[in-house]
């Protein structure tokens, strides 16, 4: 847990901590909506970091986008590869087991990610809605037939130009959104029917400044609920927030789930 430093502009993090595990018992509806910082201490960097990770050494819009799959599959499977490599042997930490848990013990109605890391599920996330899609399947665009990502990688090695293709021939590609698609509409429908619906909505390592998923928190609001954030750092909708914590992730909801 964070030192509680003695401060008088602010309420004690444990106090704070207090107040988010009250909030969860006594909401009827608790939705969980987590961004990349809840795989940080899982040893996954938050792309989207300044100088962190691999957008820091390529132009994503370069590589990761649907154009360069589609014309240039080699370069765009040269990168895509070493994304995958990156999420090989992580496993979820305290803070996705919290969650998990948090819903075991019916205080938690779904997860909401931005994430494609597949942690959620792993740590053992019933209901999750992964907005971005996940790095956990890839499939054929020609015959839809669908592949694990150890057998994608077994035919990306096998491949004399590095690409995964499938028994059709085709290029497959890794079931994430890509840039210059859309986000799946069941997926933001779920998203935004959740968060309508939700009591509480708990933002965890998320900065909340990528649309869709910045707008949650003010639907939310709007539709009477209300928000908590989880995360370092500063987000556009703080001062909407009815709780904040700063720390770590990890600690801080591990913390929580033991104060519920
Ligand atoms: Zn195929």
């Amino acid at each position: 847990m964070s030192a509680a430093g003695p401060r008088l502009s602010a309420p004690s993090p444990s106090v704070a901590t207090e107040r988010l595990a009250e909030l969860i018992r006594e909401s009827d509806s608790v939705v969980a909506l987590t961004g990349a910082g809840i795989s940080v201490p899982s040893g996954i960097p938050d792309f989207r970091s300044p100088g962190t990770g691999l957008w820091a050494k390529v132009d994503p819009m370069a590589v990761a986008h649907i154009d360069v799959f589609r014309t240039d599959p080699a370069r765009f499977w040269h990168f895509y590869s070493e994304r995958f490599s990156t999420l090989e042997d992580r496993h979820p930490n305290g803070a996705h087991r919290a969650l998990a848990e948090l819903e075991r013990r019916g205080h938690l109605d779904a997860v909401i990610t931005q994430n494609i890391d597949g942690l959620h599920r792993q740590a053992g996330t019933r209901e999750l809605v992964e907005v971005h899609g996940s790095i956990e399947h890839s499939s054929c665009p020609a015959c839809r037939r669908r592949f694990p990502g150890v057998e994608v990688r077994q035919r990306l090695r096998a491949d004399a130009h590095g690409v995964p293709r499938c028994d059709c021939s085709a290029a497959i590609r890794p079931d994430v959104i890509l840039f210059g698609e859309l986000l799946p509409v069941a997926a933001l429908r779920r998203a935004q029917e959740l968060a309508i619906g939700a009591d509480l909505l708990l933002c965890v390592g998320s900065s909340l400044e990528v649309y869709p998923v910045a707008q949650l928190p003010l639907i939310t609001r709007q539709a009477g609920g209300q928000v908590a954030i989880v995360t370092h750092g500063l987000t556009p909708v703080d001062e909407h927030a009815v709780v904040r914590l700063t720390g770590d992730v990890k600690d801080e909801l591990e913390a929580v789930l033991a104060a519920v």
